[in-house]
């Protein structure tokens, strides 16, 4: 990941990101039953023993989720964690599925752009 920083949060850009995005967004989190079934369709929620926090539903619902239900109104500490979730937890194989015909990956990628908005990134110089 991006070092981090002790800028604050520019909430403009992740409020745009919402605005243009948000029937996308508002769709998901109202379809999402909570249900788990996307779960076995992660390679790597299989290989990191079946962690929540690798869970496909898991990583839109804590990232732009999140996003969405507060505004964009977040401190950088929390973008941080948003961060290591859609950056390290994912690598968008789009190969997770929802019954319910929810876009998963889509919705993973607009937490990836509101992170990549504030200086929250996936660093491959290491
Ligand atoms: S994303 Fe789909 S499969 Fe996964 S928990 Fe939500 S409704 Fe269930
Ligand atoms: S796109 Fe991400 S959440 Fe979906 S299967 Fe691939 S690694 Fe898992």
């Amino acid at each position: 990941m991006s070092e981090p920083t002790n800028l604050p949060v520019d909430p403009e850009p992740i409020r745009e990101i919402l605005k243009n995005h948000q029937q996308q967004i508002r769709l998901g989190l109202r379809m999402c039953a909570h249900c788990g079934l996307c779960a076995d369709s992660c390679f790597l929620y299989r290989a990191n023993d079946r962690a929540p926090e690798y869970m496909p539903s898991y990583k839109f619902l804590n990232s732009i989720g999140v996003l969405f239900k507060k505004k964009g109104k977040v401190g950088k500490p929390a973008v941080e964690e948003m961060g290591a979730l859609v950056f390290e937890n994912c690598v968008l194989c789009t190969r997770c599925y929802c019954p319910f015909g929810i876009d998963i990956p889509a919705l993973i990628t607009l937490g990836r752009r509101a992170c990549r908005s504030q200086g929250v990134f996936r660093a491959y110089d290491k």
